[in-house]
């Protein structure tokens, strides 16, 4: 099962109507974040170093609806800390499919299987699991042992009751390649929708800074790791987003395509970076010196930046900006890419760096991961 037929339609026709009315920037996604607080603490996060009364905060079902009204995107991401810890969350759920959104609810999946029965299985609906790698870089990413485990469980547990999953995979420096299309292959196994997969923004306040990738590394990564992509793969991505992450398509961020609403407001300039908040959406798309943002704004916090929340806008509203685009795009879903891609059992390390590897495992081995219990 694939991504059905009417969000497609909703996407096209929002962006097409957009376009008609010569509107130049607009939201496609909004990034709902209702809280802060989380049951893991990653290494490559950015978003849990919040002081203890803060994290003990979370927005209200109707501070979420009239963040959901006020921009009109027709698709909400529901990211964190972690949703399924907001007193909550089947509230905010019900009201945004009620508006008829579709809505992408990210979830580490600890708590998912427990909580199935709260939800009710929709085409509005998605589960989106994090999932940085195979069982052995999954734990490791989440710098907890078992929760791989817990993941596929709760993977299998929503697919049988009728739910729409998909997996959310952040990618850093110390991936193998062959061991993630191993991973491709056991998701679309286990009957997951799509799946997304993005090179991880290197926050300057998570611990794991030796992780991020830089940009040149991440094309080098990308084309390992999508080469020679199987038939049964499916990305919940634009294809033009794919292309760029290997170095074959240009993109320029877009930060107003996926704006994101959080217990300060609307962040500025996007998801990933925070500099100062806002009290409505129009406020943010006003104010903001866009032209600060971007790789070619020169802005070094851009520089390495290939995040999905800045260039799947871009990579949408380019579809149906331009007959090439368009073209591309067709010829990429018919066809799928051209077969010159490099190896998929080259397992080189991305970054020219041979003493990385053997770095990544001796630090494998000295981190004594807590083990889940819950
Ligand atoms: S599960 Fe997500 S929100 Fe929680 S610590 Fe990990 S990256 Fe951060
Ligand atoms: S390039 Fe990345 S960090 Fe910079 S504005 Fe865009 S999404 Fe934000």
């Amino acid at each position: 099962m694939g991504v059905p037929v009417s969000q497609m339609w909703t996407v096209a026709s929002y962006v097409l109507g957009k376009k008609l009315r010569g509107v130049k920037r607009y939201p496609l996604v909004l990034m709902l974040e209702p809280l802060f607080r989380c049951n893991l603490a990653c290494a490559g996060c950015g978003k849990i170093q919040h002081p203890a009364d803060v994290l003990r905060r979370h927005l209200t079902p109707e501070q979420c609806f009239k963040a959901v009204d006020e921009c009109g995107v027709p698709l909400v991401s529901i990211p964190g800390g972690e949703p399924l810890l907001h007193p909550q969350i089947e509230e905010i759920v019900a009201g945004l499919v009620a508006r008829k959104k579709y809505i992408y609810l990210c979830t580490n999946a600890i708590l998912l299987e427990k909580y199935l029965d709260k939800f009710k299985p929709s085409k509005y609906l998605s589960f989106s699991i994090h999932l940085d790698g195979p069982q052995k870089e999954h734990d490791f990413a989440v710098c907890r042992e078992g929760v791989y485990d817990v993941a596929v469980s709760a993977i299998k547990a929503a697919v049988a009751k009728g739910f729409r999953v998909t997996t959310n995979t952040t990618v850093y420096n110390n991936a193998d390649p062959k061991a993630m299309r191993q991973m491709f292959d056991t998701l679309m196994g286990f009957g997951v929708e799509g799946m997304m997969i993005s090179p991880g923004y290197p926050y300057e306040k998570a611990p794991g800074q030796e992780l991020f990738l830089h940009r040149n590394q991440t094309a080098s990564l990308f084309r390992r790791l999508l080469g020679n992509p199987k038939r049964d793969w499916r990305f919940n991505l634009s294809p033009l987003f794919l292309e760029f992450l290997k170095g074959k398509w240009q993109l320029e961020c877009t930060p107003w395509g996926m704006p994101a609403y959080n217990l300060f407001g609307w962040q500025r300039p996007c998801y990933l970076l925070n500099e100062g908040y806002c009290e409505t959406f129009q406020e943010l798309l006003d104010t903001t010196d866009w032209s600060e943002y971007g790789q070619a704004s020169g802005n070094p916090k851009c520089a390495d930046c290939m995040v999905h929340c800045g260039y799947e806008a871009t990579a949408v509203a380019q579809t149906f900006g331009s007959l090439k685009s368009f073209g591309r795009v067709a010829w990429l879903t018919m066809f799928g890419v051209e077969r010159e891609e490099l190896p998929p059992d080259d397992r080189s390390p991305p970054r020219g760096d041979e003493t990385q590897s053997s770095a990544d495992e001796e630090r494998l081995r000295r981190l004594k991961l807590p083990v889940l219990s819950s």
